[in-house]
């Protein structure tokens, strides 16, 4: 096609000067002429260029006006922009996009991990802690995702009786990740915050005049009744029924919620701590004698918990734990230590057979007629009575039921049926999409190897995660380490050494298909405060 051809009315796209046979053509800004017409796909192409030298992180990422506002004509575009999110899903490729949900396992790279290992170690040694206090979570990391909660569009600030001052401070608009919320406060407070500052006014004023009016004599008369100051107006509004003592105000994001900002957290399954420290042993003895007090018929001690550094956000505070056993993966999360307890001390009395209980670990052994399973870890989940079998996840993500004769107990002296996450890691979506575009981090669903594995859970993710084709976003070193990687494997190949290694990876993926079948269907999803009551309520009818 002759593009210079003066006379050709045809329209072209101003970035592929191809026609309307390539996708409709749009006119989304002043442009006019030959620059008028573009392919919408053109322009998102160009506009996702735009974000590849951003930082992922949303707290240094501003929206980019590029995005907005054409360059050439300087006015506005007609068509939203492209949001965070499908920005960086267009580099990831919606496959990997689809994966961050919860029970997936975030694994960094091992490019990734040993640059910022090097970085450790090269620091000066002033920089050498604050750098591995937060790198020491990313260094063969295996995040399990816990929680996927949806973007609000807005933040909340809760305000108790103390905070009277902090309300007459609040600003009218805040800046966090890169948007804007503002306030959003009801008309009584907002009457609080008018009275406070008439007041402050006055105040100032009296401090002003020299000769303050004398107080008048007392009068025999009763005094007007006093209105009351806006604190106790504060007080008032929260010692109201519905509001019991606190309030909750809001900052709003105008342009409502994003999916791009809903909010990960994951913990980190590859960091057990060797020790605590006294303040987290005081908070455990705590939350046990609060359990015991509540229960005191029920024997705790003997529940194995395994304390785990979960990632930097909140790492003085335990923030999750997983319960092995249930009915589906093999393992249930919850928010806290207590129901954990509760939990698992209710999965110990739903025994099936002499030392079996939802959530032992076991071997099986003795099969004749899949004698290829003997050898194998697993967790019981549930027994099954009518069959006299124990429904038994095993390690490699296989549902079997297994008579307890062919189950041997493991010992829970390296893993807990109690993990307990100090600790977690925390993205927006659009943030996490983008770091893994940057090829840091790889995703795989998380099956019991997870949990159950006594090596290193990081090396059990090998050949499980899959990550972000390589793009204009891939990171500039993860990509020559990528290289690098390449040309050794292919010269390995070359040399003839490499088939052994190809037929392992076949056998693999047969079994993975073959297990697939047999998996049972997802477990029924309940939240934090569902098995909370569950829980509660069992103990209360069952002791
Ligand atoms: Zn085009
Ligand atoms: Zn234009």
């Amino acid at each position: 096609m002759n593009t210079d051809d003066p006379n050709s009315d045809d329209p072209l796209c101003r970035f592929c000067f191809e026609g309307p046979s390539d996708g409709p053509l749009i006119q989304p800004c002043s442009c006019s002429g030959s620059s008028a017409n573009l392919h919408l796909s053109c322009l998102r192409k160009w506009q996702r260029m735009v974000v590849v030298d951003q930082h992922t992180h949303p707290a240094f990422y501003e929206d980019d006006v590029r995005h907005h506002i054409c360059n050439t004509c300087k006015s506005p575009y007609n068509c939203p922009p492209p949001t965070r999110a499908e920005l960086m899903t267009s580099f990831t490729g919606v496959e990997i996009a689809s994966l961050l949900c919860v029970n997936r396992v975030i694994g960094s790279h091992a490019i990734f991990s040993d640059s910022l290992g090097r970085e450790v170690e090269g620091a000066g040694s002033s920089r050498v802690r604050l750098l591995q206090r937060s790198y020491v979570h990313w260094i063969r990391g295996a995040y399990l995702i816990t929680n996927v909660d949806e973007d609000k569009g807005y933040l909340e600030v809760e305000l108790t009786g103390r905070d009277f001052r902090l309300l007459c401070n609040l600003k009218e608009e805040i800046k966090a990740e890169g948007r804007t919320y503002k306030l959003e406060i009801g008309e009584n407070l907002k009457g609080v915050v008018a009275a406070f500052e008439k007041q402050q006014e006055e105040e100032e004023e009296e401090e002003g005049e020299d000769n303050a009016p004398p107080t008048p004599p007392p009068t025999t008369s009763p005094a007007p009744p006093t209105p009351p100051t806006p604190q106790q107006t504060f007080q008032s509004i929260l010692s109201k029924n519905e509001n019991n003592g606190s309030i909750t105000i809001r900052y709003a994001d105008p342009t409502g919620p994003s999916y791009g900002d809903d909010h990960i957290k994951a913990v980190n399954l590859s960091r057990p701590l060797a020790e605590l420290s006294p303040s987290m042993s005081r908070k455990i003895s705590q939350i046990y004698g609060k359990v015991k007090r509540k229960k005191p018929m029920i024997q705790f001690d003997d529940i194995g918990v395994v304390n785990y550094s979960g990632g930097p956000c909140d790492d003085d505070k335990i923030v999750r734990c997983l319960v092995l056993g249930g009915n589906g993966s093999g393992w249930t999360s919850v928010g806290s230590l207590e129901v954990a307890l509760l939990l698992a001390h209710k999965r110990r009395k739903e025994g099936g057979g002499e030392g079996f209980w939802s959530g032992r670990k076991v071997e099986v052994g003795g099969l004749v007629g899949r004698k290829d399973l003997n050898g194998e870890l697993g967790v019981c989940l549930k027994y099954r009575a009518d069959l006299g079998r124990w429904n038994v996840r095993l390690r490699n993500g296989l549902g079997v039921q297994i008579k307890p004769t062919n189950l041997t107990p493991r010992s829970t002296e390296t893993r807990g049926e109690i993990m307990v996450f100090w600790g977690d890691a925390r993205w927006t979506r659009a943030q996490l999409l983008g770091e893994i575009a940057r090829g840091h981090w790889g995703l795989c669903k998380a099956d019991v190897s997870d949990v159950l594995v006594e090596k290193e859970v990081w090396k059990g993710l090998d050949g499980r995660m899959v990550f972000a084709p390589v793009t204009a976003m891939t990171d500039a070193e993860m990509l020559r380490s990528r290289e690098e990687m390449e040309h050794m494997r292919r010269n390995f190949l070359e040399a003839g050494e490499g088939d052994e290694e190809e037929e392992e990876e076949e056998e693999g993926e047969e079994d993975e298909e073959e297990e697939e079948e047999e998996e049972e269907e997802d477990p029924m999803r309940m939240t934090d405060a569902e098995i909370e009551d569950l829980v509660r309520e069992d103990m209360e009818t069952g002791e």
